[in-house]
């Protein structure tokens, strides 16, 4: 049994005095090429990763939550299912708005739900972006679903989650984090297109690594760069008439280059092209051609740091350390919505002991920053553990 469902379970019996009778657990994620993918309509490559959050849960009578997360020690939080789940949280920034969303998302569709008291231990790290919050609604939506027998597909309670965390935790998320939660594949990544959500399974070759590396820098901009980038998407697919940036091909784009000032030229550039770069990486992921797949992590980093305009320079300077040390023998680029969070890179595992000791050596003396390095492997999505 994993480490976080032993405490989870311990965590329950310390807050309700009783043994929980089942343990559910969803993995975070790491996005291996696409990043701002769905709100454009375009792929995104992503793997579910072996951290986890783990629910101990012990189904009620009534129609009472009440839950506990060792994140956040000391406070049991309780709400009621129903009609009152609809209205906005008295606390914007409670963590426990991600469970009371996915309720509420469950009523407004009339699904039904018992009460469940439920104690969270995580190992996913929480706003490093690596989606705890997908993790901590989907554990907790795959519990749902199965104690209340709903028989909901992995993709449904992934839209109910989304629903959920646009509409109650006021954050507009897209569906692929809960959709990587729930659905993700031992050793595998998912290409899902986030236009009609469609996934396929990607083989990860044996013989890569899987680092994420944190480079905690404070992230200041985020919100409002992440959404003038949005807005700067909508703006070039409303000047080609189209939904979505994605159904844009580089061939129209460079012919009406004229007509876009340089920084909507760039911003699409980047998505139109970055589009094309994630069904190629895949493809190369699954032929186990490293090289291209590097080639394409290295295009994929320049794209964001010259046109998109989102990384700063601790997050070029790890890109460039991991990139140094492995050559074409792996891929690197940053693995979030911009101005810091996680690179990723997949390198092949002779390159790992080098990789880790080039980190550990250089980024803090060019940086004064630490890293934090998680070697990973590539998860299945939530699932209800065997034992409790
Ligand atoms: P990320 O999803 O990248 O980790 P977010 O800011 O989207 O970052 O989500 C982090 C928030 O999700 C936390 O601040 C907390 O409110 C909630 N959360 C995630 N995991 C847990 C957990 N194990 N226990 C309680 N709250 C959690
Ligand atoms: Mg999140």
């Amino acid at each position: 049994m994993p480490d976080p469902a032993q405490r989870a379970n311990k965590l329950f019996i310390q807050t309700f005095g009783t043994k929980a009778d089942g343990l559910y657990l969803a993995p975070g994620r790491i996005n291996l090429m696409g990043e701002n993918a769905h709100y454009n309509e375009g792929f995104v490559l992503s793997s579910a990763i072996n951290f986890h959050t783990v629910i101990a849960v012990k189904r009620r009578t009534d129609q009472q939550f009440r839950a506990v997360s060792d994140a956040f020690p000391g406070h049991i939080q309780e709400w009621r299912f129903g009609k009152e789940d609809t209205m906005i949280p008295a606390d914007p920034k409670a963590w426990v708005n991600y469970l009371k969303g996915f309720t509420a998302s469950m009523a407004a569709t009339g699904l039904p739900a018992t009460g469940m008291d439920l104690s969270i231990v995580s190992n996913v790290p929480l706003g490093a972006g690596l989606s705890s919050s997908a993790a901590l609604e989907i554990a907790f939506g795959t519990a749902i679903n199965d104690i209340n027998q709903l028989h909901l597909s992995p993709l449904a309670i992934a839209q109910v989650a989304q629903r959920g965390e646009n509409q109650y935790a006021g954050y507009h998320c897209g569906i692929v984090d809960q959709m990587i939660s729930a659905m993700g594949q031992q050793d595998h990544a998912l290409l899902i297109d986030c236009f009609d959500l469609d996934s396929e399974a990607i083989t990860i070759p044996k013989n890569l690594s899987l680092f994420i590396v944190n480079s905690n820098v404070e992230r200041h901009e985020l919100e409002p760069q992440y959404q003038l980038r949005a807005l700067q998407c909508q703006q070039v697919a409303s000047h080609f008439k189209l939904d979505a940036l994605s159904h844009l091909t580089l061939k129209k784009l460079e012919l009406a280059k004229d007509e876009l000032d340089d920084i909507h030229y760039r911003r699409a550039k980047h998505i139109v092209t970055e589009n094309r770069r994630t069904q190629q990486a895949a493809w190369a992921l699954e032929a186990g051609n490293i090289k291209k797949l590097s080639q394409l992590m290295a295009k994929s980093h320049a794209s964001m740091k010259d046109d998109f305009e989102i990384t700063v320079p601790a997050i070029n300077c790890l890109v460039d350390i991991i990139a140094n040390v492995v050559g074409e023998q792996g891929g690197v680029r940053m693995a979030s919505t911009g101005f810091g969070g996680c690179v990723v890179a997949l390198v092949d595992h002779q390159y790992t002991d080098a990789v880790v000791n080039a980190i550990e050596t250089q980024y803090f003396s060019l940086t004064q920053l630490e890293a934090s390095i998680y070697l990973c492997s590539a998860s299945d999505g939530a699932k209800r553990l065997a034992e409790s």
